[in-house]
């Protein structure tokens, strides 16, 4: 493999190397056992599944479980077509896709983001165009979407560690100038954002069940839109009479009692993170943070610190779930990308941010006192 190749494959950098230096674990691994389990441990989940177990589901192509799964996220995500798929990723390829994407087309997004949305454009052979991150979250700022060149065909914009991107601008830009809006939100299942659902902003947006996700089975995902052309598209990619990318009956036994307790986690990993802020001085300066109008899903909580990767060690061997952010894509090779100017807070947030997981946000009483008295400990 070249290095060109190689560039990005780490998609999970975020993870913490605590115990494997320089090792990668998956995102999942890495809650720490005085903290509250991820995957979470609910009895309802366990019945769910036991349930799916004993009646048959599990042996079934298009269960029942999965068309109510897929219903309720497309309420969740304010669209009138949703989508299951296998993961997240496969979302963003199909999303992509079915806005025309393809050989060729130039495609704007974030330099700073999950590293596997650049893969999907080359993937369709298309060409990434990286923007800043804009000062005030870790998503795409919206006057890149105003500046880049009008060959641009889409635009991909993702909503990342609960503080959401300036999507309502950034629609307002793509419907002037012509641009499609692919929606990443598979961090913030249940954000509303200027009213309105996360996942309803895009021309076509996806939601990502991945193991350290705030709903999670493990695998899955799901894409959504309001267009029937987009949707035609979708059933005609899919429907081969089985579903090509799909997601298990068992999969979708597991989600569904999570989101009867989605709003309940929301409001408690937005509390954990109203004490740490109130209670660890350093953070109240380091942190972007959702504005006070909009209902958050904190998948992680992100802050930025000029020594980061010392005091990741520290805080780790500590007990706390920490990692690095992602690698950002502004190194990428000039043959690979086109870039919007030198992306400075990329460059910044490369090297600097800090993500603590949601399971530690999970926690409540003595537990989250805890946190707070670790992140205490550590100026930043
Ligand atoms: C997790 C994630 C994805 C990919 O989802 P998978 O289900 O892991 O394929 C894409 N974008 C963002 C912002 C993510 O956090």
């Amino acid at each position: 493999m070249n290095d060109a190749a190689s560039e990005h494959t780490d998609p999970h950098r975020q993870t913490a190397s605590r115990g494997t230096p320089g090792g990668r674990r998956p995102d999942g691994d890495r809650s720490a056992s005085w903290l509250p389990p991820w995957p979470p441990q609910w009895p309802e989940i366990t019945d769910s599944v036991s349930h799916a177990l004993a009646d048959g589901s599990w042996g079934r192509y298009h269960g029942r479980l999965a068309e109510q799964l897929r219903i309720r996220i497309g309420e969740l995500g304010g669209c009138p077509s949703c989508r299951l798929l296998c993961s997240g990723s496969a979302g963003i390829e199909l999303a992509l896709r079915s806005v025309g994407i393809s050989a060729g087309d130039k495609v704007l997004l974030c330099g700073y983001d999950y590293p596997g949305n650049f893969r999907a454009v080359e993937l369709l052979g298309g060409r990434p165009v990286l923007g800043d991150a804009a000062s005030d979250s870790y998503s795409l700022d919206a006057s890149a979407v105003q500046a880049c060149p009008a060959d641009v065909k889409a635009v991909i914009v993702s909503h990342l560690y609960g503080v959401g991107a300036a999507v309502a601008s950034i629609r307002e830009q793509c419907d002037r100038r012509g641009f499609a809006l692919i929606e990443d939100a598979c961090q913030v299942p249940g954000m509303i954002i200027d009213g309105r659902p996360a996942g309803s902003w895009g021309n076509a947006a996806v939601f990502s069940f991945g193991g350290s996700k705030p709903l999670t089975a493990g695998n899955g995902g799901a894409v959504l839109t309001a267009d029937p052309v987009i949707e035609s598209r979708w059933n005609r990619w899919l429907d081969r009479p089985s579903d090509a990318l799909p997601m298990s009956e068992l999969q979708a036994a597991a989600l569904l009692p999570q989101l009867d307790r989605l709003d309940a986690c929301n409001r408690l990993r937005a509390e954990s993170v109203q004490q740490i802020l109130a209670a660890v001085p350093w953070t109240r300066t380091a942190s972007a943070l959702p504005s006070a109008d909009r209902t958050s899903t904190l998948y992680k909580w992100a802050w930025q610190s000029d020594r980061r990767d010392d005091l990741i060690t520290q805080l780790s061997e500590a007990g706390l779930p920490v990692g690095t952010g992602y690698r950002s894509m502004h190194r990428s090779s000039d043959r690979r990308c086109d870039k919007l100017g030198p992306l400075q807070r990329c460059q910044a947030l490369d090297q600097q941010l800090c993500v603590l997981d949601h399971s530690a946000l999970l926690s409540t009483g003595p537990q989250r006192d805890r946190v707070v008295e670790i992140l205490n400990a550590f100026a930043a």
